[in-house]
């Protein structure tokens, strides 16, 4: 990556104009290493950006830079009320799980309390550093209609037959011991298409 791109990166977060007063989940930056890990982007030396809009419709960039199996680098900026905007970088630790059925899972180490989550936020009572949702204080919101609430129903519903948290950033359960290998794999992919869309469309990530 053209050192220029680095200076003219967007910051990621206006805090003055938009996140300080929020502790919704929905309005936090948020960074999934499932995503990252489906999309073939933990490999070693390997950079690239993640991008929100905002509900100022400005685009919000974050580098991610993989610097070891289980280590990326997350570099961005933040702006506080009344402050200059401040570059940061922060390391996130990476562990893997094996699955029951072959490959490895990702999981990012909350920087705060040390657990493992699939999801870290940026927002809420955590305004400089990701972290999970419970050391950043972020709630959900059930103020949504329509389309929103539909799809996300959808995928609660499948997140119920297979024994798991109804969250939809929660990581899913093994397959249960009854189901079927086929059906749990053909349940989880619907869920996991249903959940991308419901973030691409209502939540951000672009
Ligand atoms: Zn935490």
């Amino acid at each position: 990556m053209a050192q220029d791109a680095q200076r003219r990166m967007p910051g990621l977060c206006d805090y003055y104009r938009s996140c300080s007063t929020y502790s919704l989940v929905e309005r936090a930056f948020d960074i999934d290493v499932r995503r990252w890990s489906r999309r073939g982007l933990l490999v070693l030396g390997t950079t690239f950006l993640c991008h929100w809009l905002t509900e100022e419709d400005r685009t919000a960039t974050l580098k991610v830079r993989v610097e070891s199996d289980d280590q990326v680098r997350l570099i961005y900026r933040v702006r506080m009320p009344r402050k200059r905007w401040q570059q940061l970088e922060r390391t996130v630790s990476i562990v893997w799980d094996s699955c029951r059925y072959g490959g490895r899972r990702p999981w990012l180490i909350c920087p705060n309390c040390g657990q493992s989550m699939a999801v870290l936020y940026l927002g809420g009572a955590s305004p400089i550093a990701f972290c999970c949702r419970q050391c950043a204080g972020l709630k959900y919101t059930s103020q949504h209609g329509g389309a929103r609430l539909r799809s996300m129903r959808k995928a609660q519903k499948i997140r119920r037959q297979l024994g798991g948290s109804e969250l939809l950033l929660e990581p899913f359960l093994d397959k249960p011991q009854a189901m079927r290998l086929r059906r749990y794999l053909r349940l989880r992919e619907t869920a996991e298409r249903i959940e991308e869309e419901w973030f691409r469309r209502f939540r951000a990530p672009v």
